[in-house]
């Protein structure tokens, strides 16, 4: 009988990647003893009030930035799907993909948790997987653990909150300190550094 594998999907617009980001996914290969975690850069996400950077740019920084993990991949499932992006349609095409012997581990921020009952399908997406929350240090808990007690009482699934110490880094962030041309420096891989002076992001 063959392996249930248990496989990490880390979702999130990645705009752009830093090590927060790969800390977090990191931490979850190794708290939920995952076999691999596949970055998911979203498409069209329906939730954006900005504009985001052009997928395929953002994917690229996600490919440079996980190059030297060997537990990690990234998939161009959201980013090849035309329409609007909704993770309902991503784990079933991920179980398409990778056949029934897998479990699948949703990884993002804990505020997309807080927003999950606007979801499409919120019911089949936590059917689909175990979603796996990551806070920020300083992450307001109480209202994240409200969440996760009306979602369990709602649909009887259990989400997962995640601390990580090195996720004080975010995008929001970085792109600000890019405008005012401030360094990035350690905040996410020389790599992606030196393709966002490139191609002149976030000026
Ligand atoms: P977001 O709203 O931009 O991010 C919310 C917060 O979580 C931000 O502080 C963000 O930090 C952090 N974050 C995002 N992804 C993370 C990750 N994988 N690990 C750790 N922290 C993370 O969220 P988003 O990136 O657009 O969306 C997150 C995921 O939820 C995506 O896969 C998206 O497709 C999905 N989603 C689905 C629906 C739907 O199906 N209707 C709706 C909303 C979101 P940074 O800014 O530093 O990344």
């Amino acid at each position: 009988m063959s392996k249930i594998k248990r496989v990490g999907i880390m979702g999130g617009t990645f705009d752009p990647i830093h090590y927060g980001h790969l800390v977090t996914a990191e931490a979850a290969r190794t708290e939920f003893q995952l076999d691999k975690v596949i970055f998911t850069p979203t498409g069209n996400p329906p939730h954006k009030r900005y504009p985001v950077t052009p997928a395929e740019q953002r994917y690229l920084m996600t490919v440079l930035a996980i190059n030297d993990n060997p537990y990690f991949e990234v998939s161009r499932m959201e980013i090849d799907r035309p329409g609007l992006t909704y993770t309902v349609d991503t784990l079933e095409s991920f179980y398409k993909e990778l056949g029934n012997d897998v479990r699948l581990f949703f990884i993002s921020g804990a505020d997309a948790v807080l927003d999950i009952l606007t979801w499409k399908d919120v019911d089949r997406v936590l059917s689909y997987c175990t979603f796996i929350a990551a806070t920020r240090p300083g992450y307001p808990m109480d209202k994240l653990n409200q969440k996760i007690s009306q979602l369990k009482e709602l649909y009887g699934r259990e989400v997962y909150p995640m601390k990580v110490t090195g996720l004080d880094i975010s995008s929001t962030d970085i792109r600000r300190r890019v405008k005012e041309g401030l360094s990035i420096k350690y905040l996410l891989p020389p790599s992606v550094e030196v393709f966002i002076q490139k191609n002149n992001l976030y000026r």
